[in-house]
């Protein structure tokens, strides 16, 4: 696998932490196993690639089983094994450093195998801290950062002869990044100790026992009464004794037991109707996740592992060929301005399927992007492997790691936006919509192709995009109310000029995908060269008409469809009253640098398509036809 890790180099801000594997934990008087396995189960819908679980029966006695794949595969792993105990910890994973393994699967122990932990999340400085305890002489046998932290905890324990919990302390004040963890001794099968950071974690409370879990599903059966734990808070849990929560200083922290009154496909889907509509709020989140490690507002720099380990191959580059399909592609049209416009080196983009099969004109000094959200999209994989035996440098951008085109690839990014279920992609266009903006703009930075103002202004631009998208959610029920009058429509256009016409092919994709109804994105200027043929009151009409250098532009064309009847949403500028006094309907966004306008566009499309296909009936997370990845042709 060629895909190099984030380089980590700064303290995050505090944005939650979303998305990732499942983590269960019981301790009590049952038998532990089937809750947990159970447990797992029930998070199952999040996502993952593989799963484990420790198991403490008696001092001295800890059981960890691990398996890649799902929770079934676990299952027949611990089948006709000892599973007595009534203490243990479970997960599934969602891999982010080092490839979906066995050896990488949670729970890690650390070396002398006394204390295991399961995390979700990301230890960014793992690196100086794997470091620091090898030259201590600890060993280490996954490529996690996971197992970094269970290393460390028994580091600090050891030599300071410390009890659990201060230990635990102890290390996650060195620690940054973010977490939900659960860590227990082997020679201790009295206690479980939980902590998280900007990663969910909630305790149940049962009668003498105690349940631990991402979510509150794998505990609904067993009892109501739960503790959300918040940032920065550690739980203790003793079976028959009262739960403490303290914070990394020691410090009580109080907390009422909520009472839950969700279902479990509430839970699953965050309270959210549908896992699309849940992934679309998610991007906020998922962004800030994606820009983690790699975007120091503080210095306001970015940087890429992939272009600091690859610099000449990028540098020199005489043209980028960017090969994907769907939403991907439309990723990588945006991708070409940003590269064009940033880097001045000439970007061309292809569907896969057609590049696969056009004898292409590619030589080695070209470098070739492939875009995947699952990385094991077929077509995609094939132009890999054509540009490859041409002599191209090959680059990809996708979401899964240990992917297919992940391990094909010379370089990579992972866009870490988390399991993506709907099958309509959302967070995962927008997570590749930033990487690539990282990725121009720090291959600009390289070939001094930005001037120093306009890098540091739009790395502070970017850096606030994750609260834009958040103002951009607000507006959800005006959406959800405008929608409802397009329910039976059986038509739509989408238009957009500069970086809003890839927003307006993405728009249309949306709303065909999950609402089956006809949409067609065209470059704003086109529509008089023949769709213009097609405008009556029948035909409704989305523009991107926010404020850009091709403002009036796009005025002009509004008021050429207002003048033949056509009904007009627009997606505007805040403050905007021109446009918006034309357009039927118009949805504000906030103001940003043009080149991050997707980021902000394409969130009032997605939820015009989602509300749309919800009004017509329609299952929104899995429309008719389509499958989630794409493995053949
Ligand atoms: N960063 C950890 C790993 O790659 C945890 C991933 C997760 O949240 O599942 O193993």
């Amino acid at each position: 696998m060629f895909f190099g890790m984030k380089i980590f180099i700064f303290v995050p801000n505090e944005n939650k932490y979303i998305n990732m594997c499942g983590i269960v934990g019981y301790i009590g008087k049952r038998q532990a196993w089937p809750v947990l396995v159970e447990g797992l189960r029930k998070l199952e819908y999040r996502g993952y690639d593989s799963a484990g679980v420790a198991l403490v029966s008696a001092p001295g006695d800890m059981k960890v089983y691990k398996s890649v794949g799902k929770v079934a595969d676990l299952e027949r792993v611990v089948a006709g094994k000892d599973t007595s105990a009534s203490t243990g910890i479970a997960h599934t994973r969602w891999a982010t450093h080092g490839e979906p393994s066995t050896v990488n699967s949670h729970p890690h122990t650390s070396m002398d195998g006394r204390l295991a932990l399961v995390h979700n999340g990301i230890i960014e400085n793992y690196a100086i801290l794997k470091q620091k305890l090898a030259d201590k002489g600890y060993v280490f046998s996954s490529s996690t950062d996971t197992e970094v932290l269970v290393q460390l905890i028994d580091y600090i324990q050891t030599e300071g002869s410390l009890d659990l919990l201060t230990a635990v302390q102890l290390a996650l004040k060195e620690v940054i990044g973010a977490y939900a963890i659960a860590v227990v001794d082997r020679d201790n099968p009295d206690v479980i100790i939980a902590a998280r950071k900007s990663s969910p974690l909630v305790v149940g409370i049962g009668d003498d026992e105690y349940f631990l879990a991402s979510d509150a599903t794998p505990m609904v059966e067993y009892t109501n009464k739960v503790i959300y734990l918040s940032d920065g808070e550690i739980a203790v849990l003793r079976s028959g004794e009262q739960v403490r929560i303290v914070n990394l200083d020691n410090v009580e922290c109080s907390h009422e037991a909520q009472t839950i009154a969700m279902n479990i496909g509430q839970l699953q889907k965050g309270g959210y109707p549908h896992f699309m509509i849940k992934e679309i709020f998610d991007q906020p989140e998922c962004i800030a996740d994606c820009m983690r490690g790699r975007l120091n507002a503080d210095t306001c720099s970015v940087v890429l592992s992939a272009v600091n380990e690859h610099r000449e191959r990028f540098v020199s580059a005489s043209r980028f060929v960017i090969v994907a399909c769907g939403t991907s592609w439309h990723a990588g049209l945006i991708g070409k301005q940003l590269i064009e416009t940033m880097c001045r080196i000439p970007v061309e983009v292809e569907y896969a399927s057609e590049f696969r099969y056009r004898n292409p004109v590619i030589s080695p000094s070209d470098v070739v992007i492939a875009i995947s959200q699952s990385g094991e999209t077929a077509d995609t994989l094939a132009a890999i492997e054509l540009a490859h035996s041409r002599g191209a440098f090959v680059y990809g951008i996708c979401n899964v790691v240990g992917s297919s085109i992940a391990r094909a690839t010379d370089a990579g990014s992972y866009i870490h936006v988390g399991p993506e279920i709907g099958v309509a992609s959302t967070k995962a266009f927008t997570g590749q919509v930033a990487v690539l903006l990282m990725f121009a703009l720090s291959l600009a930075k390289e070939t001094g192709t930005i001037s120093s103002e306009e890098y540091t202004s739009t790395v502070a631009s970017l850096d606030a995009i994750p609260d834009k998208m958040r103002q951009v959610l607000k507006q959800n029920d005006y959406i959800a109310g405008m929608s409802r009058m397009f329910t039976y429509a059986r038509n739509f256009i989408y238009l957009g000029r500069g970086y809003s016409f890839p927003i307006a092919l993405e728009g249309a994709l949306k709303l065909k995908e999950i609402s089956y109804i006809h949409a067609e994105g065209y470059p704003a200027a086109e529509m008089k060269h023949g769709p213009i043929a097609l405008i009556d009151a029948d035909m409704p009409v989305v523009v991107i008409a926010t404020r850009s250098p091709l403002y009036d532009k796009v005025l002009s064309n509004v008021q050429e469809i207002k003048a033949r009847g056509g009904r007009v949403v627009a997606v505007v500028t805040e403050g905007d009253t021109v446009i918006s006094s034309l357009a039927d309907f118009s949805i504000q966004v906030p103001a940003v640098p043009e080149c991050l306008d997707a980021l902000v566009t394409s969130i009032p499309l997605q939820l015009m398509a989602y509300h749309i296909a919800v009004c017509r009936g329609l299952d929104v997370d899995r429309p008719r036809n389509l499958a989630k990845s794409v493995t053949v042709e």
